[in-house]
């Protein structure tokens, strides 16, 4: 297989349902990025809103719309990404989490939710690339999420793209008591968080991401629960041994909400 079809895995903050709505610089950063990575045959993504007790790989051939969200502009709830699924995709994922001592359920009936099709919307409106969910196990924490990555780090060297989806920070309690402004500046604590976890992406210090909890300023506070960080060291283990990461994204929402995304290889 050519180098040219090795893409690289990557970390997306996927933001409020409504990112697909609005001209904000996170969802202008998605479309033009899709266009610079180009195409691949399959994208396999982990999305903070599949969450099961055990590792599970959706398997639908034809998955449907998951509306998983409330209060936000009606025209979201009418959106469709038609992509297809890939049973084989899913097979094969099922197959290589098993090799690492993974067992993981191929699961029929679950579409895509909205960290799956919002950005997916903006990196390939098409939507004709087949798309398969992986799950999180939100309390299994990060070390697991790197073992999961790992373990389909092979799907890299077959034309898939990897992605996980969550949120670089992602406090909704401070979301929602802070009134923030939509172009409210980033308070201290999230800033040092988003600093803190570019400069240990950036040197491939893996090992930190896996402790974040307990090595990151304020990692508790920008991750009350753990779900929307999970992809970021999920995508970390995707791109395989002695892999660094690059921050290709930054900016912020209504204060509390860094949408910073990351390119690992
Ligand atoms: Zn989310």
């Amino acid at each position: 297989m050519p180098q040219t079809s090795r893409f690289p895995t990557l970390f997306i903050s996927h933001g409020a349902p409504n990112l697909v709505l609005h001209n904000t610089q996170a969802k202008l950063f998605l479309e033009s990025y899709g266009k610079s990575l180009g195409r691949p045959k399959a994208i396999l993504i982990a999305s903070a809103h599949f969450e099961t007790r055990a590792p599970a790989v959706s398997a639908d051939a034809k998955p449907e719309m998951i509306y998983d969200f409330g209060g936000f502009e009606p025209e979201l709830y009418k959106m469709v990404y038609p992509a297809p699924g890939s049973p084989e995709l899913a097979e094969r994922a099922v197959e290589l989490l098993a090799t690492a001592g993974l067992k993981a359920q191929p699961v029929a009936h679950r579409g895509f939710d909205h960290g799956t099709w919002v950005p997916l919307k903006l990196l390939y409106p098409d939507a004709d690339i087949p798309v398969v969910q992986v799950a999180i196990q939100t309390q299994a924490g990060a070390a697991h999420h790197v073992d999961m990555g790992r373990a389909l780090a092979p799907l890299r060297d077959e034309g898939v793209l990897i992605i996980g989806s969550g949120s670089l920070t992602h406090n909704l309690g401070a979301f929602f008591k802070g009134g923030y402004k939509a172009d409210a500046a980033a308070p201290e604590w999230v800033k040092d968080f988003a600093v803190w976890v570019e400069d240990r992406v950036s040197h491939g210090a893996l090992e930190d991401i896996i402790h974040y909890r307990e090595r990151a300023p304020f990692a508790r506070e920008n991750h009350p629960s753990e779900d929307h960080f999970l992809p970021l060291p999920f995508a970390f283990g995707a791109a395989g041994e002695g892999a660094k990461g690059t921050r290709v994204h930054s900016s912020h929402e209504f204060g509390v909400l860094m949408m910073d995304a990351y390119a690992f290889q």
